[in-house]
């Protein structure tokens, strides 16, 4: 298995700062949101294995949550109210952007996802040409950052498929050829009305309603099918989370997040759809995370002097601090790439 680790910051720091900025907004319209969740009836069946949901029930910012004992993937024990999450939510975190920031948005974050992938599967044995000539599919291809990067490499008639219509627009806007498209069905429908090489889906797992269905579609793509997804894990973000409850919640926000993966579901879920991990990177914004909670609350004037003056320092400090996070596995996300047996 070819394993990476840790990713520059600095790509998100602005975002961070919007973030510290908007904080008491952000966290009264979240938890204004996630109150509609304690309506709900009780989830009886994982949503990832179909087992019996089991498992110790634990409140996470005060919406009940199990781990599965089967599988451990983790997800609300009561079942999201019909209509959840609440429209809008999403068109909030992802802006309209200008072409500069278009361009820069997919240079820091989505050009280096697409190196990833190239180099874990050329060190694979795989030829650059083939990747070129292979069907790429983009499932949750938002506003198009990585089909743009597709292009750029080369990569002939990549296609992606949005269930947001003005996210599916402005991709077209940006690109060099219309390639997004929107698609409202199931995401399993997706799997089996378009077939392709190669199946990308960043950040989008956690969001749908039937990963266990989406699973036994995966299972019968053909041998040597691709697949390169990226979930948010339980990781040393979700514990900071319980800490400061009185600040928004990025990653297990029971707001857009109502399930979350861990090392052991992941591994499952690959095992049950028949795949291979022949790669991973591991890398997360744990560290983003602990800055924002400390300028938040770290309040006092010398404090916040102190901060201010060693600002280069702390932040040094918070990119080592997040470079062991992820070698030890605690960080937030997972990046994985896998293969069809
Ligand atoms: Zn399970």
């Amino acid at each position: 298995m070819n394993l990476r680790y840790s990713k520059p910051s600095a790509a998100i720091l602005s975002e961070n700062l919007k973030l510290i900025q908007n904080d008491a907004g952000l966290h009264a319209q979240q938890a204004a949101h996630v109150r509609s969740l304690l309506e709900g009836s009780p989830r009886t069946s994982c949503l990832l294995c179909n087992s019996n949901l089991a498992g110790e029930e634990f409140t996470h910012r005060g919406i009940p949550y199990r781990c599965c004992t089967v599988c451990n993937h983790i997800q609300t024990s009561v079942l999201p109210p019909a209509g959840y999450p609440v429209p809008g939510t999403f068109s909030t975190i992802y802006p309209d952007l200008s072409a500069e920031d278009f361009n820069k948005r997919k240079t820091q974050i989505y050009q280096p996802k697409l190196q990833w992938i190239i180099e874990s599967l050329t060190a694979g044995g795989y030829n650059l040409d083939r990747l070129r000539r292979m069907q790429w599919i983009e499932m949750g291809c938002g506003a198009g950052y990585f089909l743009s990067a597709l292009l750029d490499q080369g990569i002939r008639g990549p296609r992606g498929f949005d269930a947001d219509a003005t996210l599916v627009k402005q991709a077209n806007t940006h690109l060099s050829m219309p390639a997004a498209q929107v698609f409202t069905d199931a995401l399993p429908e997706l799997l089996q009305r378009y077939s392709a090489d190669v199946y990308v889906a960043f950040f989008l797992l956690e969001h749908i309603a039937e990963p266990h269905r989406f699973l036994t579609m995966l299972r019968a793509c053909p041998p040597g099918t691709i697949f390169a997804f990226s979930v948010p894990v339980y990781g040393f973000s979700c514990i900071i989370e319980q800490i400061f409850t009185d600040n928004w919640a990025r990653n297990l926000d029971s707001e857009v997040h109502t399930q979350i993966y861990t090392d052991e579901s992941i591994v499952f879920a690959m095992r049950q759809a028949g795949f291979d991990i022949i790669a991973e990177w591991i890398f997360g914004q744990d560290g983003s995370d602990l800055y924002r909670y400390v300028t938040l609350n770290a309040k006092t004037p010398f404090t916040e002097k102190f901060l201010h003056r060693g600002c280069p320092g702390f932040l040094n400090a918070l990119e080592a601090f997040q470079a062991e996070l992820d070698k030890n596995r605690l960080s937030d996300q997972r990046h994985v790439l896998a293969v069809k047996r």
